[in-house]
C-alpha cells in the first residue's frame, strides 16, 4: 500500500496567519508534538524573512532530531541561503523554494517573463542543491498557471534537481475535480519526459477559502499526489490550509476507498490539537471536525440510545482512536433516560426504575433553563434523590 507523506507547515504557513505567531520556545514545543505524532517533514518557517525566524528554524532543526525539517525561500539568493544556514544543525533536512507562476502573479507582482521565471528556478534549485541534499519546489499559483507552461515548470525544476513538486492552490479558488485533473496533467509530462519511474513525489497544498482545502487535497491523492501539505487545526492564512487531522483521519477512516496509508501516529492528534490551542491561544471551534469539542458529544436521545447499545450506530469512528480521552456525552434536554442511566452509572449509582425518572426529571428542567447539564450536576441532583443509596455507594467504594 502506497505512503501518503504529511508536510506539516503549521509552524510557517500556520504561524505567519494574524493571531497564531509563536516564539522559538513555543515553536519547539509544537515541533515535539509534531515528532510525536510522527509527520513526515516539518516545516519550521521562512528564515529570510526576520532574524527571530531564522533562528527559530536552526533551534527547531537542533531540538528534534527523528524529522526531516524543512525551510522555505523564495527563488533567490539571499532567500536561499538565509534557509541553507537555519537547516545547517538539521540531522535531516529540505530546501523549500518557490516562485509564482501564473501569467497575473508573474506580470503584477514580480514583474517577470515567462522565460526569467525558469531561469530563476532552475539557477535557485541548482544553488540549493549544493548545500542540501533535498529541494522541493513549489510553483505559487499553480492552480490558476497555464498548463503547458505549469508542465514546463516542472521539467525545469526536476531536470535542476527537485524530487517534490508541490502545487499549490494558493488562493484556495479550485474544486476537487479540476485541481485533481492538473496533478494528472503534470504527472503524465513527467512520465512522457522522465518515464514512468520517474520517483518525483507529487504534493498538494491548499487553502479553505471556499471550504474545499481537505476535499482538494483528497482528490490530489485519488489523481497520484503523495506528499499532502498541511496544519494542526488547519490553521494558516486567510480561512486556512487543509486540516492535517481531517485529512489523515479520512484516510484512516476510508482505507477501502482510497488504498494509501499515512505514518501518522493517530492518538496524538488531539493532543497536538489542544498544545496548539494552548500555546497560540485560539480554540477550534466546538463543531470542528476530529479536534472539536463536539466531535464526539452526543446529545440527542435516540443518538445517545443508540451509542450506548453499540457505538457504530452514530460513529465512524472511536474518540479514543484520535487520543480523546473519553466520549463526552453532553446531557441536555435532548437526551434521553437511558443516557442518564449510563452516566449515573458512570458516577457510581444504580438507581430503580422510580428513582431514574426522578432524576431524569429534575435533570431535564435543568436543562431547559441551563442548556447543558456537567457532570457535577447530575451528581447534586443524583445525590437528593438517592440519598440514602449514595449514602451506601460511598461506603461501599470506601469498602472497595
Ligand atoms: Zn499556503
Amino acid at each position: 500500500m502506497d505512503v501518503v507523506r504529511i508536510f506539516d507547515t503549521t509552524l510557517r504557513d500556520g504561524e505567519q496567519s494574524p493571531g497564531f505567531s509563536m516564539n522559538t520556545a513555543e515553536k519547539i514545543r509544537v515541533a515535539h508534538q509534531l515528532a510525536a505524532l510522527n509527520v513526515d517533514v516539518i516545516e519550521a518557517g521562512f528564515p529570510i524573512s526576520s532574524r527571530g525566524d531564522l533562528e527559530a528554524v536552526r533551534q527547531v532543526a537542533k531540538e528534534v532530531r527523528t524529522v526531516p525539517i524543512a525551510a522555505l525561500a523564495r527563488a533567490r539568493k539571499d532567500d536561499v541561503m538565509a534557509a541553507v544556514e537555519a537547516l545547517e544543525p538539521a540531522a535531516a533536512s529540505r530546501l523549500h523554494i518557490f516562485l509564482a507562476t501564473s501569467d497575473l502573479h508573474l506580470k503584477v507582482k514580480l514583474n517577470m517573463t515567462r522565460e526569467q521565471a525558469l531561469e530563476s528556478i532552475s539557477s535557485m534549485i541548482r544553488l540549493g542543491r549544493q548545500h542540501v541534499g533535498e529541494v522541493e519546489f513549489s510553483a505559487e499559483d499553480a492552480g490558476r498557471t497555464d498548463i503547458d507552461y505549469l508542465c514546463t515548470v516542472c521539467r525545469v525544476a526536476v531536470e535542476a534537481g527537485a524530487t517534490v513538486l508541490n502545487l499549490p492552490d494558493t488562493v484556495g479558488y479550485a474544486v476537487p475535480e479540476e485541481y485533481a485533473e492538473m496533478f494528472r496533467r503534470v504527472d503524465a509530462s513527467l512520465v512522457a519526459t522522465f518515464g514512468a519511474n520517474h520517483g518525483i513525489t507529487l504534493s498538494a497544498h491548499c487553502h479553505d477559502d471556499l471550504g474545499l482545502a481537505v476535499a482538494n487535497s483528497l482528490a490530489a491523492i485519488r489523481a497520484g499526489v503523495r506528499q499532502i501539505e498541511c496544519t494542526i487545526n488547519g490553521i494558516g492564512e486567510r480561512a486556512g490550509n487543509a486540516s492535517l487531522e481531517e485529512v489523515v483521519v479520512a484516510l484512516a477512516v476510508r482505507k477501502e476507498s482510497f488504498n494509501v496509508s499515512t505514518n501518522i501516529n493517530l492518538e496524538q492528534l488531539f493532543p497536538a490539537s489542544r498544545l496548539l490551542s494552548e500555546v497560540t491561544g485560539a480554540q477550534v471551534a466546538p463543531n470542528k471536525a476530529i479536534v472539536g469539542a463536539n466531535a464526539f458529544a452526543h446529545e440527542a436521545g435516540i443518538h445517545q440510545d443508540g451509542i450506548i447499545k453499540n457505538p457504530l450506530t452514530y460513529e465512524i469512528m472511536s474518540p479514543q482512536m484520535v487520543g480523546v480521552p473519553e466520549r463526552s456525552m453532553v446531557l441536555g434536554k435532548h437526551s434521553g433516560r437511558n443516557a442518564l442511566r449510563l452516566s449515573l452509572r458512570d458516577l457510581g449509582y444504580e438507581p430503580t426504575d422510580v428513582e431514574l425518572g426522578e432524576v431524569y426529571k429534575r435533570v431535564t428542567a435543568l436543562a431547559d433553563e441551563a442548556k447543558q447539564v456537567r457532570p457535577r450536576d447530575v451528581v447534586a441532583i443524583a445525590h437528593e434523590v438517592l440519598r440514602r443509596r449514595s449514602t451506601l455507594a460511598a461506603e461501599a467504594t470506601s469498602a472497595a
